[in-house]
């Protein structure tokens, strides 16, 4: 089977996990460090908070911005569970805003909408977190101008979008948002097994995020409130985690991120072979903001479900039968039955469901070859051609 998506190792990423092995440290070492600076400056950040998910990295920057119980946040519906979930970690409430019907990503227009409402009921959501959708980054401008508005904190789920530009500048470089987290899962663009990093410019949000990805303990004499008692002496001053990344996984990150650029050029030029491939199949393909550069983590389309043969399911079954490893990205989060019974049940988000009834994502990764890649085209060339 061609998977959707998969990591791509080196003898050169292997050697490097090696050395880290053979060192003495193989967590809290000279790696992390290293590993995020050399993110921070590849995407023009100040400072890398670097943990052990993106997930850890999206609650840690919940933590940071003081999202809490009574707090609303919102997110796109057409995103992965842990772009919500960090709001109900930090016992915050969680909202939804519709996507845009033809990027995918949360809608402007939408969020426009629902801020004027929210705040005629005083409902004003504290943190909203756009999803950089397939590797496409959201209307950052627009959504930061919304925020300066309504007063809102940004943290960009660029999960999706390592190596992605938006108006020329590197996403992660926070210019319109006040924190950005990558995600390095297998799966996703570069990996370090698992692993996420949180990217911002703003020191004291830095410091909050590394202090809490370690338990909130500090050895920093500033902020230790008794008298210290010796070299050996740190303090609790809140309540933090182990969100720690090992050296060994900022090792194969620092190797992976060298190869970033001929990642993302390899994955751009698989878009658009698809994209001069399909284009005369009953299927829609995935729109590109000339605002935008993406990283193409997913290559997702819609089945047109007016003129293709098969619906979505169907085509599904059939491509996997073909051991072609299609997968749907996303099933709504406001639909799972979790969230179901912790909001209204009756919450809709219609864009997202009726793109959700088409979605098929495609194989993109960077080690898929020529012949498979011609494979896939070929299969769906059969099956949907009249
Ligand atoms: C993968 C992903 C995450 C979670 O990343 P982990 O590193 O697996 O915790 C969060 N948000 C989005 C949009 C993702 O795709």
């Amino acid at each position: 089977m061609i998977p959707y998506g998969r990591q791509d190792i080196t003898a050169a990423d292997i050697a490097a996990v090696v050395e880290v092995l053979k060192s003495d440290w193989l967590t809290q070492g000279p790696m992390v460090p290293r590993f995020e600076q050399a993110v921070a400056s590849k995407v023009g950040a100040q400072f890398g908070v670097a943990v052990n998910s993106a997930t850890s990295a999206l609650h840690l920057a919940c933590l940071a911005l003081d999202l809490g119980p009574g707090d609303w946040l919102w997110t796109s519906p057409n995103t992965f569970v842990a772009s919500a979930n960090c709001g109900l970690y930090c016992g915050a409430k969680v909202d939804f805003v519709d996507i845009d019907p033809l990027t995918y990503n949360l809608s402007v227009d939408a969020l426009a909408l629902k801020l004027e409402q929210a705040e005629r009921t005083g409902t004003l959501p504290k943190v909203v977190i756009p999803v950089h959708f397939a590797g496409q980054s959201c209307n950052m401008a627009e959504i930061y101008a919304l925020s300066q508005q309504y007063g809102f904190k940004i943290i960009e789920d660029a999960s999706h979008a390592i190596g992605g530009l938006y108006k020329g500048k590197p996403v992660g470089s926070c210019h319109y948002s006040d924190i950005t987290v990558f995600s390095f899962h297998p799966v996703k663009v570069i990996t370090t097994g698992e692993g996420g990093m949180a990217l911002t410019n703003n020191s004291s949000l830095a410091e909050r995020m590394q202090r809490l990805r370690a338990h909130g303990i500090t050895r920093d004499p500033q902020q230790i409130q008794g008298e210290s008692q010796g070299v050996f002496y740190y303090e609790q001053i809140e309540l933090g985690f182990n969100y720690r990344m090992t050296d060994l996984q900022a090792a194969l990150g620092i190797s992976q991120l060298e190869k970033l650029d001929q990642f993302i050029a390899q994955r751009q030029h698989l878009a658009s072979v698809y994209d001069n491939s399909l284009s005369n199949l009953p299927l829609v393909l995935p729109f590109q903001h000339p605002d935008t550069y993406s990283a193409y983590h997913l290559y997702v389309v819609q089945v047109d479900a007016n003129h293709s043969p098969l619906d979505r399911g169907a085509l599904l079954d059939y491509l996997r039968k073909s051991g072609i490893g299609v997968n749907v990205h996303y099933i709504p989060v406001h639909t799972h039955p979790y969230y179901r019974k912790i909001n209204s049940s009756k919450m809709q988000f219609i864009e997202a469901e009726k793109y959700y009834a088409n979605a098929i994502t495609l194989p993109i990764f960077y080690a898929l070859q020529e012949s498979q890649q011609n494979e896939i085209i070929n299969v769906l060339t059969k099956v949907l051609e009249k």
